[in-house]
């Protein structure tokens, strides 16, 4: 039984808005740079959410949070310039903060009702050995957010909006194979625009991760072992499927 069929849903390249939430600048591009460009492409607006402001990260060469947080955002704003973010929303919560789920939930209802996506994006917080707090927390409340946006009982205080859809990247339960071949080169520069980041002597071990991971998932789309071609991958999920719905898991 395909729930997203029954329900007369579009394909993920069909959505007309998506709100793409980060725990750190650079999530979204590593998890789906290939898929939002394509979207872009197709005319869809896409609004970033970016929970942290990455200032945990030790690879800028500067020290002072407030200095490493800067260099992220303009490497943020450079990497969304090239996948054609439409818009960016910034939570500007301290990179591994002690913030909530629960704040984040509070937080992330409203935009959402104000921003009124079709489609939202985010990592998968239920992958087996995710360690990172940041990703788990925000990938669980997006999730929330979306049961709950559509409740205004319980989050009273603007208009419901039901948002049909839910892309987890990053995940290993994949039910959404994109070819991204043609905008590989694409990806690649939008991951290098957070210089900070992987501009540096590891850069061609990680390339050669992220190349090698992509041709696997190309292989799975094409059910070909030796397929050529690079695509990325999704857990697609309806809301319903986010509550009590055990074979959420296999669909
Ligand atoms: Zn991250």
């Amino acid at each position: 039984m395909d729930i997203r069929r029954i329900l007369g849903l579009p394909e993920l390249l069909d959505v007309k808005k998506v709100i793409c939430v980060q725990p750190h600048p650079n999530d979204n591009e590593v998890g789906a740079a290939g898929t939002l460009y394509e979207l872009g492409r197709r005319g869809c607006e896409i609004v970033y959410i970016t929970i942290t402001d990455g200032s945990g990260s030790g690879s800028t060469g500067e020290i002072e949070p407030e200095a490493i947080a800067a260099i992220r955002r303009a490497e943020r704003l450079a990497a969304g310039d090239i996948l054609g973010v439409t818009k960016h929303i910034t939570l500007d919560y301290p990179d591994m903060g002690s913030y909530t789920e629960e704040e984040l939930l509070a937080k992330l209802i409203p935009i959402i009702r104000e921003e009124k996506p079709d489609l939202l994006m985010t990592v998968d917080p239920w992958m087996p050995y995710e360690a990172h707090p940041d990703h788990i927390k925000t990938g669980k409340a997006v999730a929330s957010a979306m049961l709950f946006s559509s409740n205004e009982v319980l989050f009273p205080g603007s208009k419901p909006h039901d948002v049909p859809q839910i892309a987890f990247y990053a995940t290993s339960h994949p039910n959404t194979f994109i070819d991204v071949s043609p905008h590989w080169d694409k990806k690649i520069a939008s991951i290098l625009a957070h210089k900070s980041q992987f501009d540096n002597v590891n850069w061609p071990l990680v390339k050669g991760f992220f190349d090698y991971h992509a041709v696997q998932l190309y292989s799975k789309l094409k059910q070909q072992p030796d397929a050529k071609g690079y695509a990325e991958a999704f857990k697609l999920l309806t809301s319903h499927q986010l509550h009590l719905f055990p074979s959420a898991l296999y669909s």
